[in-house]
C-alpha cells in the first residue's frame, strides 16, 4: 500500500540570539493506512517537535528549514495557515497529553463534537449529535445519551481523554498524532485508555503516531517504532523487531526501561551520561560519547539509516563498507 504519511528529510530550525538550533535533522519515515507507527526517545530528542511539524503546529520560533511532509501524496508542510487548519480538523485529528488543552471548558462536549462533525463531514445538527453519542459510546463513555450535554469539567480526567480522542476522530481523519496522551493521567487507567486508542482508531480506520517516552506502550500498541535521538531517527522497524533484535546500542540501553516479562530473562543495562543539548551535538554519531561499542570512524562521521538485521539503524556498526570496517578493527 502506498503510504498515508511520509516524512522526507525534515528539517526544523529554532533561530536564536546566539546562532540557530537545529532540532531536528533530516527526519524520514512513513506511516502505512491504518498502521500504529511509535516514536520513541528521551525528552529533548525531537519525537514532539515532529508530531508537531506534522500537524502544523510548531511553535515559532520553530520552523521546517528543509525537508517535506506528504499526506497522501500531495504536501502538507507550505500550505497556508487556513488550508493546514481545514486538514488538521478534517484529515489529521490531535490528542494531546493535557486533555484540557483540547476542549473548550464553555461548551458541553456534544456541541464541540457536533460543530466538528457539522463543519467537516456536511451532516445537520440532529445527524451529528447522533455521531456525536455513537463516538462517546465507542470510547466507552458510560450513558453517552446524558453525558453528551455535560461540561468539560463533569468528567474525570481519564473520561476527559476519552473525550478528546472522540473529538479527534469526529470528522473521521486519515490519521491520529497523539502526543504522550496518558502521561497526565492515572496510572492506573493509562493502559487501558492506550488499549481503547489504538482500538477506536482502528474501527474508524485512523492510522496512529503515538509518541511517547514509554517503551512499555509502545510494545504493547504498535505497528512498528522510530527511535528518536538528538534529533534524528536511531532505528526503526517492526516492534518486535526493535525490541528483540535492535540494531542501534541506543535502543538496547532504551529497551531497560520495559519491565521484564520473566524472572529469567536478564534486565538490559541502563545507558550513561544524558542527550546532548541542541547546542553541542557531538561530531560523527551524536550517540558516540555514551555509546559502549563506539570505535573511530563513529567520532568522525555520521552514519545514516543502513540495514541492520532486522530493522534500519543509523549505527556504523552495521556499515557493509568493509574496508573501514577492517581498518577499524585492525
Ligand atoms: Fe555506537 Fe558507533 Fe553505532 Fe553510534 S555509530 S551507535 S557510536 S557503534
Ligand atoms: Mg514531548
Amino acid at each position: 500500500t502506498a503510504p498515508l504519511l511520509q516524512v522526507r528529510h525534515l528539517r526544523v530550525e529554532f533561530p536564536t540570539r546566539r546562532g540557530t538550533l537545529l532540532a531536528l535533522d533530516d527526519v524520514s519515515f512513513d506511516i502505512a493506512p491504518g498502521e500504529v507507527l511509535g516514536v520513541v526517545g528521551e525528552s529533548g530528542a525531537g519525537k514532539s517537535l515532529t508530531g508537531s511539524a506534522i500537524i502544523g503546529l510548531l511553535e515559532p520560533p520553530g520552523r521546517i528549514a528543509g525537508g517535506e511532509i506528504l499526506l497522501e501524496g500531495k504536501r502538507i508542510d507550505n500550505l497556508p495557515a487556513d488550508q493546514m487548519r481545514r486538514i488538521r480538523g478534517r484529515q489529521i485529528g490531535a490528542i494531546f497529553q493535557d486533555p484540557l488543552t483540547s476542549l473548550n471548558p464553555l461548551y458541553t462536549v456534544g456541541r464541540q463534537l457536533v460543530e466538528t462533525i457539522t463543519t467537516h463531514l456536511g451532516l445537520t445538527p440532529k445527524q451529528a449529535r447522533v455521531r456525536a453519542i455513537e463516538l462517546l459510546a465507542a470510547t466507552g463513555i458510560p450513558a453517552p445519551e446524558a453525558r453528551v450535554d455535560q461540561y468539560p469539567h463533569q468528567f474525570s480526567g481519564g473520561m476527559r481523554q476519552r473525550v478528546v480522542i472522540a473529538l479527534a476522530l469526529a470528522a473521521d481523519p486519515k490519521l491520529i498524532v497523539a502526543d504522550e496522551p496518558t502521561t497526565a493521567l492515572d496510572v492506573s487507567i493509562q493502559a487501558q485508555i492506550i488499549a481503547l486508542l489504538k482500538r477506536v482508531c482502528r474501527e474508524q480506520g485512523a492510522a496512529v503516531m503515538l509518541v511517547t517516552h514509554d517503551m512499555g506502550v509502545i510494545a504493547e500498541t504498535c505497528d512498528r517504532v522510530a527511535v528518536m535521538y538528538a534529533g534524528r531517527v536511531a532505528e526503526i522497524g517492526p516492534v518486535q523487531e526493535v525490541i528483540h533484535r535492535p540494531g542501534h546500542p541506543y535502543t538496547s540501553g532504551l529497551m531497560g526501561s520495559i519491565p521484564a516479562m520473566d524472572e529469567d530473562r536478564e534486565r538490559l543495562v541502563q545507558i550513561d551520561g544524558a542527550m546532548p543539548r541542541l547546542t553541542a551535538i557531538p561530531t560523527g554519531c551524536a550517540f558516540h560519547p555514551r555509546c559502549p561499542r563506539a570505535f573511530d570512524r563513529c567520532h568522525r562521521q555520521r552514519p545514516e539509516l543502513m540495514k541492520a538485521a532486522a530493522t534500519d539503524a543509523a549505527c556504523w556498526l552495521h556499515a557493509t563498507d568493509l574496508t573501514t570496517v577492517q581498518g577499524d578493527v585492525a
